[in-house]
């Protein structure tokens, strides 16, 4: 689903990361920890395409790197969704718009059918009854329940969030991690970066751990055939 191939990523002469390999299969649940600075945003970014490898290869799906055509463009956008910390809603659209628009620049439902898939999402996050509501009238909880909501409108393979608890108090963070353990049990594959391991935990996923651009306990899963799988006796 996911495969990070000798990656390395360097801004200028500055090193983020440093020849990086590890991969995730569909419906599997990782974590990266690790302190910022260390290489997280960066990875979320190379699979989002938003940036380059300077060497290495990055595989999401069907996509092997380089830079995509606007058509693949907005496949990978219907194969991931994405929360982020600051939420990212625009403040001068309701939450429906919101989530609406998502699935508009996704651009695979027609207009008729675009906000009862948005309501179904903002259903499943149990903000059904705040739909019209503007960002700035829900709590810090709920506007990250919304942006949950427009990450998994497209009913997307990959949900990747980063630090997605990190601006919410404790109450609240735990509502959004159970999001989105229910999330990743409805059958979508979850990427998390953080700086808290414990949120890994809540969320029972894989660990890979992440300092100063390396990974560590990560080794790439061998490809089936390959003489690792067999001498580790995997089945070919
Ligand atoms: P994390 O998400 O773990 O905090 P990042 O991936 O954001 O880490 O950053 C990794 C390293 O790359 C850091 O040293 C950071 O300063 C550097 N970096 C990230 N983005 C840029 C950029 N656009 N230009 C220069 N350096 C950057």
């Amino acid at each position: 689903m996911i495969r990070f191939e000798q990656v390395t990523k360097r801004y200028r002469e500055r090193v983020a990361l440093d020849a990086v390999s590890w991969g995730m299969e569909e419906g599997e649940k990782v974590a990266l920890v690790g302190p910022s600075g260390a290489g997280k945003t960066t990875i979320l970014k190379l699979i989002t395409h938003e940036r380059q490898p300077t060497s290495g290869t990055v595989t999401v799906g069907t996509f092997h790197g380089g830079s995509l055509t606007r058509r693949s463009r907005a496949l990978l956008r219907r194969t991931l969704g994405i929360v982020y910390e600051d939420f990212r809603l625009l403040n001068d659209r309701t939450v429906l718009e919101n989530v609406a628009l998502a699935v508009r620049i996704a651009g695979n439902d027609p207009e008729e059918q675009v906000l009862a898939r948005a309501r179904w999402a903002l259903d499943e996050v149990g903000l059904e009854m705040r739909q019209g509501s503007f960002p700035s009238e829900l709590s810090t909880g709920e506007r990250q329940r919304a942006a949950i909501a427009r990450a998994i409108v497209n009913r997307p393979a990959v949900v990747l969030a980063d630090e997605p608890t990190g601006a919410l108090e404790k109450k609240n963070g735990d509502e959004v991690l159970a999001l989105l353990r229910r999330v990743h049990a409805e059958g979508a594959a979850l990427l998390v970066a953080t700086t808290r391991i414990e949120v890994a935990e809540a969320l029972g996923a894989r660990v890979l751990h992440l300092e100063a651009g390396r990974l560590s306990g990560s080794e790439l899963p061998a490809a089936p055939g390959s003489s690792r799988a067999a001498a580790a006796g995997a089945p070919v």
